[in-house]
């Protein structure tokens, strides 16, 4: 059935999002600091939002998808913003990926004020966004979480239920994390079997069928050959970029000292981004880490 949808945010993921919940038939008011991306928006068949307070002023559902904490936390809670202007008991959705506590602040002010909220950050790039099949990791309660899901579905293939405020972010930066890791352990195996006379093609037919098999080696193999669509066979284009990488790296560090949660493989992974950054390469694909590796950065 058809919703009356606000949208914060239209950048590179919100853009497509927003244009998918339209083209499913809800009533969607986009809105963003980039008038540009609000015509874009508009030519893909959203209501103009000349403001936050504007768009979400007759709003059933409000959907944003913004940089960071601090973006969503003045989006939502200052005067301008969603909880000063939305409609009572509005439901309220934030895909941004964002740190832990801010996630879990802003959900818990929105809902003392009595709108249901979740944090519902997605898996999948530019790409599963443009396509409508983004993961979505939600964190909130079971009420607000059933009406999520109809609009989220609208959006994404995959919905999962993480748990209470906050737990979203949780699974996300936890995957990522363990990914960012398991990729560089990928790239010392091959760069070491290939300094030791052992080709890349043979190194992946053996270990992909043992134990040291990973989606880091067999989806996305950081040595060019063994998976023909992997970004390492196109000089490392992206894919999903190191920057962002180093992004989520930085939130599971952040959120691990908090929690007083020991991460040693992390926090070295994220200096080992950080260095990547620093050499100018972040706008690589984050398996070209392989070039740090290999000593070619
Ligand atoms: P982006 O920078 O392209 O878009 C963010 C948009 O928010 C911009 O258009 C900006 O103008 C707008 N914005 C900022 N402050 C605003 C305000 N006060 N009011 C209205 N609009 C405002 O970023 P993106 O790549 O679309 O990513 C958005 C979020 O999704 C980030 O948290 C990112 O980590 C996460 N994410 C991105 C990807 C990806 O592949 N790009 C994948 C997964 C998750």
């Amino acid at each position: 059935s058809m919703t009356s949808i606000a949208f914060i945010g239209l950048g590179n993921m919100g853009g497509p999002m927003a244009a998918n919940l339209a083209k499913a038939g809800h009533e969607v008011t986009a809105t963003d600091l980039s008038i540009g991306a609000i015509d874009r928006a508009v030519e893909a068949g959203c209501k103009r939002g000349d403001s936050v307070a504007d768009a979400v002023k007759d709003a059933d559902v409000v959907v944003t998808m913004l940089p960071a904490g601090a973006h969503v936390r003045s989006v939502y809670t200052e005067g301008y913003g969603v909880l000063a202007n939305a409609k009572e008991g509005a439901l309220l959705i934030d895909s941004s990926t964002i740190d832990v506590d801010s996630a879990r602040a802003v959900i818990s002010t929105a809902t003392d004020k009595g709108f249901a909220m979740v944090d519902a950050p997605v898996s999948g790039g530019v790409a599963a966004a443009t396509g409508g099949t983004l993961t979505f990791m939600v964190g909130g309660d079971d009420e607000a979480f059933a009406r999520a899901r109809p609009v989220l579905e609208a959006m994404g293939k995959n919905i999962f239920h993480a748990g209470a405020a906050g737990n979203g972010q949780v699974a996300k930066i936890c995957n990522n994390m363990l990914l960012g890791i398991s990729m560089i352990g990928t790239c010392e195996a091959f760069n070491l079997a290939e300094k030791l006379g052992l080709d890349a093609q043979t190194f992946f037919d053996i270990s992909s069928t043992a134990s040291g098999q990973c989606w880091s080696m067999t989806s996305y193999c950081p040595a060019p050959g063994p998976v023909p669509n992997a970004p390492s066979n196109r000089d490392y284009q992206p894919g999903f970029a190191a920057g962002m990488m180093l992004k989520d790296m930085r939130l599971a560090q952040e959120a691990a000292h908090k929690a007083k949660a020991s991460t040693p493989l992390g926090a070295q992974s994220e200096a080992l981004y950080a260095l990547m950054e620093a050499a100018g390469k972040d706008n690589l694909d984050f398996s070209g880490i392989m070039k740090l590796v290999r000593g070619d950065l």
